[in-house]
């Protein structure tokens, strides 16, 4: 998170597994976007690292495809490709071999003498988790001055598939890197939308004295995708929805909603708050699994007049497959602030609607003045915080309806990001990506935090892969998920809330 106008220094940048698809989509064109509105260091270079037969003109050529298919700011301009693109190279090479490390190093230090100062050496591993081990442990053999002050390294998710592989990983890393030289990534907390939220909490006078269990009823995180799993099939069947999105976006979005204020926006500071909440989680017992989770599996359907696979039909999923693509939960958190308010999270694949969205719905009046008829549409006030696609907060009040009737309906108080800020917003790993430049860690994960909440889903984690689902599939392509999730919120008197859909027929 930008907070001031220093530029980064002179940096070199490599990609593991630059040939990929990470790489393409986002990382090429965040940097490149970085470039253009002037947050890249005045000195850096780009290595891209990876097996395939490519010439630096070759791999340049590649990216610009991805630039031009992906960024945000459109197809490349000439002129301005032609300068950022001098500045990336390709390095042929093997993260298994000895020489891939040599050969970074010759280039780290040509640059350095190149430039005339020490650079910051930043290693991204966009490259499946197998690979983080041995990549970790060839970069820390590059032998280059002030190392500990000058590397950094990337960790993309899935950080472990369990606690146990997740702290293995943690205790590899921190036998060869400093805490603060790790940059454990969740895109999520790099959105626009999600960002707000810290500044929307502790900015305002007006939300912290009613944001606790006096004033909160319940709060809902939802992340929906109307997509199945698509060429992901074989990566997602290891995987499932309670790994892949409620161990890592789900819950640190729910650790800002429900976080103390910090004494500070210092890195650490943020974070201890973060993980305070996941230690006050309550633990979910073999009752509290039972009671208080639902899995889900979607099957074979139409989506906008398309016929689309089950997901055991999908390309390299097992046939009769136990993972979950629907998952949802009730949690609550024991402290002072939260005590029996439930927090609602479910994610799912192929939904009806692709949406992130927080609800949190504020206690009812204590005593209704109007008659009956006067408040048949009533509807509590509500906070509803999108995250994408629409970016916006939305109050829901009641208002009088203009007449000459005390007739009441529910409005909404909408600060909309589009037509509020002219420029269109950076894309989350614009955001992350020049934060690890300049060395911010406030929107990476400590591993405390990766830890705390592996802990928190093991017992969900264990007992759904050792109880195999009876009712696979359990729900329909383009609907809301399993119906025994509309009992979990139902049976406490509340329903899933739902963003109206804008565009239906567009959907795809
Ligand atoms: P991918 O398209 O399969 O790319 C894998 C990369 O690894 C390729 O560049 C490949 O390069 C390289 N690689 C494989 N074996 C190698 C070896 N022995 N030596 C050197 N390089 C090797 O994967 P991806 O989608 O980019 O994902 C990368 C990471 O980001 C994964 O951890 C994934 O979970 C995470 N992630 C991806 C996305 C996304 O949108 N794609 C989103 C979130 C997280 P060569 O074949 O040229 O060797």
């Amino acid at each position: 998170m930008k907070t001031t106008n220093i530029k980064p220094k002179p940096t070199v940048f490599t990609i593991f597994g630059g040939t990929g698809d990470l790489a393409a989509r986002k990382l090429i064109p965040a940097l490149y976007n970085l470039y253009l509105d002037g947050y890249m260091p005045a000195k850096f270079t780009i290595v891209g690292l990876g097996r395939t037969d490519y010439d630096n003109q070759k791999f340049r050529e590649i990216l610009l495809d991805g630039i031009n298919k992906f960024s945000r700011s459109g197809k490349a301009d000439a002129a301005k490709w032609k300068v950022f693109s001098s500045c990336i190279q390709y390095l042929q090479s093997d993260a298994k071999k000895d020489k891939t490390y040599q050969d970074l190093e010759a280039i780290i230090k040509e640059k350095d003498q190149e430039w005339g100062e020490e650079s910051n050496i930043i290693h991204y591993l966009s490259v499946a988790p197998q690979f983080f081990p041995i990549i970790s442990k060839g970069v820390a053999t590059i032998n280059i001055e002030n190392k500990e002050q000058r590397n950094r390294i990337v960790i993309e998710k899935p950080f472990g598939h369990d606690l146990d592989s997740a702290k293995e990983l943690n205790k590899l890393l921190q036998s060869l890197f400093d805490e603060t030289q790790i940059y454990r990534i969740d895109h999520y907390l790099g959105k626009e939308t999600v960002q707000n939220m810290m500044a929307f909490r502790f900015a305002n006078a007006l939300f912290e004295p009613i944001w606790n269990r006096n004033y909160i009823e319940h709060v809902q995180i939802s992340v929906t995708e109307d997509i199945g799993v698509e060429d992901r099939g074989g990566y997602y069947d290891g995987s499932g929805a309670l790994k892949d999105m409620v161990q890592n976006h789900i819950l640190q979005v729910l650790c800002l909603v429900a976080m103390e204020p910090p004494v500070s926006f210092n890195a650490d500071e943020v974070r201890n708050r973060r993980v305070d909440v996941l230690r006050a989680i309550r633990k979910f017992g073999h009752e509290e699994v039972k009671h208080n989770t639902v899995r889900g599996q979607y099957a074979s359907g139409w989506v906008a007049g398309e016929e689309v696979l089950g997901y055991r039909e999908e390309k390299g999923v097992d046939p009769n497959s136990n993972t979950e693509t629907f998952a949802a939960l009730k949690f609550f958190i024991d402290n002072w602030r939260w005590q029996n308010v439930p927090f609602y999270v479910r994610t799912g694949k192929r939904m009806h609607q692709k949406a992130s969205v927080i609800s949190i719905q504020f206690k009812d009046v204590p005593h209704p003045i109007f008659p009956i008829e006067a408040s048949e549409s009533w509807q509590q006030n509500r906070l509803i915080i999108s995250i994408q696609p629409e970016m916006s907060i939305r109050l829901q009040v009641q208002a009088k309806r203009p007449g000459l009737d005390m007739i009441l309906n529910p409005v909404d108080m909408v600060f909309n990001y589009d037509g509020t800020y002219p420029a269109e917003s950076p894309e989350a790993y614009e955001t992350l990506l020049l934060d690890v430049m300049e060395g911010d860690q406030t929107l990476f994960m400590r591993a405390d935090q990766i830890e705390a909440a592996w802990e928190l889903l093991m017992p969900v984690v264990e007992n759904w892969e050792s109880r195999k689902s009876i009712n696979f599939p359990n729900y329909a392509a383009d609907s809301w998920g399993p119906e025994i999730a509309e009992a979990l919120i139902a049976k406490d008197g509340f329903h899933w809330f739902t963003m109206p859909v804008k565009n239906k027929k567009d959907k795809k």
